[in-house]
């Protein structure tokens, strides 16, 4: 098991150089909120035009120029199972490209505390429910993601090395899976939530009778706010110190039957609810196991329903606007 939390609390400076790598994306951008809102003064962030995180000549120009004190690495290339499925190896090659370049950089920058996010697809396929820290590398990967978990496992392995040769303080956290305010909303590309929201949300609009939903709607998954996983990276910077990856998630899951009635109460669609059973259930449950985080002193606080309220009303002010 991994060891029990002993750490002394260490305060992040407020006026120090923050770096956020994927400062634009769903998690960045949250974690970009909570900063600000913690009084940090000092944020930095390059959009990947600015600033090409494969490229290896720049990102460490960039670090000798800018001098970050802390760094969160929130940059990756994600996608949902179709995607990692069709283009392996730029979810391998690409991650292990970013992730090497920004943790050599930062290394030879002297930087001082790093947060690394993972996700929790780098888990095995039949890890025994919830999913604890310590059945990492315990058995075969899912297929159709193995080469994104690969290259966030060796980010992992990456972060452990670096604390054991140069004896630095870094971290690494998996987060469950991640909904909020900026997230893909693309009815082929996204993940169930954010596909359930755009769909109910139509069909309310129109007033549908009915709408179709993928699968039997039995799998169970853990959902957790991106601001609760903002504060939940902010709080393992200040109080964690340890070489094991941390689980961050809510602790519960629900069925994907039980999600759906939650969206279409959320936007306020009263027909019928159907199933495709042509289209794949994927794993049937993947729930963290987040007593660790807990030890470190941190559980979630955005319940289910008030979380899915205050995405579904961004979404009608946001992403309405810009649907393709
Ligand atoms: P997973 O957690 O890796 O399986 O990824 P998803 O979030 O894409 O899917 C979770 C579950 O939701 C699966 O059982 C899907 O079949 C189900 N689901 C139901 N409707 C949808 C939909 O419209 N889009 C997606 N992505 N999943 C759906």
């Amino acid at each position: 098991m991994t060891e029990a939390i002993a750490f002394e609390p260490t305060p992040l400076e407020r006026d120090a150089t923050f770096y956020v790598a994927g400062h634009r994306g769903l998690v960045g951008s949250a974690i970009w909120r909570k900063l600000e809102a913690e009084g940090f003064t000092n944020l930095v962030g390059r959009s990947s035009s600015e600033l090409d995180l494969k490229d290896r000549e720049a990102v460490i120009a960039f670090f000798r120029e800018t001098k970050p004190k802390y760094v969160v690495l929130a940059a990756a290339k994600v996608g949902g199972i179709l995607a990692n499925n069709t283009y392996p190896v730029d979810f391998l090659s690409d991650n292990l490209r970013i992730q090497v370049n920004v943790l050599d950089a930062a290394l030879e920058a002297g930087v001082d505390r790093l947060l690394f996010l993972g996700s929790s697809c780098i888990y095995p396929k039949f890890a025994e429910q919830p999913i604890r820290e310590d059945s990492l590398l315990t058995g075969h990967l899912e297929p159709t993601n193995d080469a994104y978990a690969i290259a966030k496992i060796a980010g992992i392995m990456h972060i452990q090395a670096i604390r054991r040769q140069y004896g630095k303080p870094w971290i690494s956290a998996m987060p469950t899976n991640l909904y909020g305010p900026g997230d893909n909303f693309s009815p082929t590309g996204s993940h169930v939530l954010p596909a359930l929201i755009r769909r109910y949300d139509e069909a309310a609009r129109n007033g549908d009778a009915s709408v179709v939903n993928w699968g039997t709607g039995s799998p169970r998954r853990e959902f957790l706010h991106v601001d609760d996983m903002a504060a939940a990276c902010l709080h393992l910077l200040e109080n964690y110190d340890g070489p094991s990856q941390v689980n961050v998630g809510t602790g519960s899951d629900v069925t994907i039957k039980e999600l759906a009635q939650i969206v279409a109460d959320a936007v306020g669609f009263e027909g019928e609810t159907e199933w495709d059973i042509s289209k794949p259930d994927g794993t049937p449950q993947k729930l963290l196991d987040v007593s660790y985080l807990a030890d470190a002193g941190w559980t979630s606080s955005i319940g289910l329903d008030e979380g899915i309220r205050s995405t579904v009303e961004w979404y009608r002010a946001n992403a309405l606007s810009l649907r393709g």
